[in-house]
């Protein structure tokens, strides 16, 4: 099923997941799935801040609307809440771009927008990537993760989500 159903794709999601350690899950859709990459200290809108962004496991679109509990035992388990979404668009082919290791894109969402670039570079493997932002008028200095820290779907923070009863759970099968 399509996340987002009132935004024309392709769309973007940032989940905000506490694991083992806090990290955000930036997810683009790139034909039929989110590709995405792991990054440790989240996005910046500084272009000053280049973020180490590590590609991680494609996951199924319905995945992207997700906000709730991984289960203890499950790979990730934790907490996830959907920080931010939107549309997006790239002006080159993304699935070339994506194999070039070079990706240029603008972000239409409620907390990042403007245009940014994904660079891939051989750091400890070619699983590495830098998420860039690059300078327009949306870049600037301001903390965003320190400023809007919670879920751009409902408002919630990870630890509401983290104890919430009425959360759904997730375990391994539910990944697509
Ligand atoms: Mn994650």
């Amino acid at each position: 099923m399509r996340p987002f159903s009132s935004l024309a794709p392709p769309i973007f999601v940032i989940q905000k997941h506490q694991a083992r350690s806090l990290h955000y899950d930036f997810r683009l859709e790139i034909e039929g799935k989110l590709v995405s990459w792991a990054i440790p200290k989240g996005p910046s809108l500084s272009p000053k801040n280049k973020r180490l962004a590590l590609r991680v496991t494609d996951h199924s679109l319905s995945y992207g609307e997700f906000e709730g509990r991984i289960r203890v035992g499950e790979p990730g388990a934790g907490t996830v809440i959907v920080w931010d979404f939107g549309r997006w668009e790239s002006p080159k082919d993304p699935q070339k771009a994506l194999e070039e290791g070079n990706l240029d894109f603008v972000l239409h969402g409620s907390k990042l927008s403007g245009t940014w670039s994904l660079l891939r570079f051989e750091h400890k493997g070619p699983k590495d990537w830098l998420l860039i932002k690059k300078a327009d008028d949306k870049a600037c200095d301001v903390d965003i993760l320190a400023k809007l820290p919670g879920s751009a779907l409902t408002g919630r923070k990870l630890e509401e989500v983290a104890v919430d009863p009425s959360a759904p759970e997730l375990d391994c099968s539910s990944f697509g």
